[in-house]
């Protein structure tokens, strides 16, 4: 029979909650296992909108210079309008009380590359990649660590805690009978790509059109352009074909009219399945799930990475120290991690995770909805003014840019004492 594996945090799941949570508890001193499914890094488009709240966390951990030093584009003007007026316009740049202010357009495999080059530093950090987590190794109704295949075939890994930050399709979650709750969304999304040019306008806006809905995101040398489909309707718009597409996006977005034969392909015209959900429990005993795994975040304001990193800050701020005097424990593997502890982290992050997702839905009703079925979005009556329209953006910039009760990295940097505790 071979060796039991044990670590005292499993996480399952390589993306920014999951590194980010076994960065900070590794440093911590925590023997941290984290799996990754995929060889690499090296995913489809994912979303790069690194906002002021992660900034100022990997300035705290010491790698903001080298997360700037990786080519990308700031962001610092926010915009939406309709056919006839502005809805939102924001300067990032206003808000003085915050020290970073702007989002930082980058690739997500290069934070996450990054993230694991840090973490590996700590000699409690383990990334095992092409480890598939098939479910929670339960006993006595706990889980106590989970099961993984790779390529020398099926293992156990026992754990003090076992963590599902494999995101929004989480096998682990299935497995462990965690059902989320959906809230609905009444769009998909095309991502495309199209070329920019020097004169076209920068930063991150919104067109509403008729019928028609889109956002541009500004990557430099192209757009990043999110079209907003009908739910479900995608199937019926490859039916119109290419060409249609190309005329719908140019009506669109008229000044890029000249560039939409850059879509020749449906492989360019790449599908994402929007949705939003959230856990009622993100925990059972042994067992929490975080970022998408908690909460599947819709893409409006792309706020989904960054609310994954804030779960892991605030996982890791408040089971670090408990975890790490766990270790000390010969029986830790055949008791359940104390529950509570566990349950805080949902607490703490109840409010940002709601408030954010009521934001989105707001918006989902009264801007995305109507539009797709081409009806003029219905704002609040604040709106209609210039002032109103000034806070109105100011509001939406604060929740969806600058995060609800956003962390602070409080766990220690234990280098020296990890060496010490015996990996079991
Ligand atoms: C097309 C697209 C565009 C997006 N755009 C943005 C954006 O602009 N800004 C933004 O903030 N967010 C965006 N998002 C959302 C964002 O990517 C997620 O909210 C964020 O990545 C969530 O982080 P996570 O760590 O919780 O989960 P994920 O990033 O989904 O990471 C989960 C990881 O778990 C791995 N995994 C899954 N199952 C298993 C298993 N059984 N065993 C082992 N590993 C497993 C996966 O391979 C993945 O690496 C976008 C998402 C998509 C799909």
């Amino acid at each position: 029979m071979p060796e039991a594996q044990t670590t005292t945090c499993a996480i399952s799941g390589g993306g920014p909650a999951g590194i980010m949570l076994g960065l900070l508890l590794a440093r911590a001193g925590v023997h941290t296992t984290v799996l990754e499914k995929h060889g690499d890094f090296l995913r489809d488009f994912r979303g790069d909108t690194v906002h002021p709240s992660t900034l100022r966390l990997m300035d705290e951990l010491g790698l903001v210079e080298r997360l700037e030093a990786i080519p990308h584009q700031n962001l610092t003007r926010v915009r939406m309008a309709t056919r006839t007026r502005p809805v939102i316009d924001v300067d990032l740049d206003r808000f003085t009380r915050w020290e970073y202010r702007h989002i930082a357009m980058i690739p997500q495999w290069d934070f996450l590359t990054l993230l694991v080059g840090h973490a590996q530093r700590y000699p409690t950090f383990q990334l095992l990649m092409e480890s598939e987590v098939l479910g929670p190794i339960e006993e006595d109704g706990a889980v106590r660590g989970l099961r993984y295949r790779d390529a020398t075939g099926e293992h156990d890994l026992r754990a003090v805690l076992t963590v599902a930050a494999d995101g929004r399709r989480s096998d682990l979650r299935r497995a462990a009978g965690m059902v989320p709750t959906e809230l609905g969304a009444p769009m998909d999304v095309l991502w495309l790509r199209i070329s920019r040019r020097p004169g076209d306008p920068s930063g991150l806006g919104g067109v509403i059109g008729q019928g028609e809905m889109a956002a541009m995101i500004d990557r430099g040398d192209y757009w990043q352009i999110a079209f907003l489909i009908p739910k479900g309707s995608y199937e019926q718009v490859r039916a119109r074909g290419l060409e249609d597409l190309r005329d719908r996006l140019a009506r669109l977005m008229p000044s890029l009219a000249d560039r939409v034969g850059e879509i020749d392909d449906w492989d360019k015209a790449a599908f994402l399945e929007v949705g939003m959900n959230r856990l009622h429990r993100w925990d059972r005993p042994g067992l929490l799930a975080i970022g998408d795994a908690a909460h599947t975040m819709s893409p409006i304001g792309g706020v989904g990475i960054n609310l994954a990193v804030q779960d892991a800050v605030a996982t890791a701020n408040l089971l670090a120290e408990p975890l790490y005097r766990a270790q000390a424990d010969p029986a830790r593997f055949d008791r359940t991690f104390n529950p509570d502890l566990v349950r805080r982290v949902q607490r703490r992050r109840a409010v940002p995770t709601i408030g954010t997702q009521a934001v989105q839905q707001i918006i989902q009703r009264h801007v995305i909805d109507r539009a797709l079925a081409n009806a003029e979005p219905r704002l609040p009556r604040i709106a209609d003014g210039p002032r109103g329209r000034r806070l109105l953006s100011q509001v939406v910039a604060r929740v969806m840019v600058f995060g609800l009760l956003p962390e602070h990295v409080r766990t220690p940097e234990r280098r020296a004492e990890a060496h010490a505790v015996a990996r079991t």
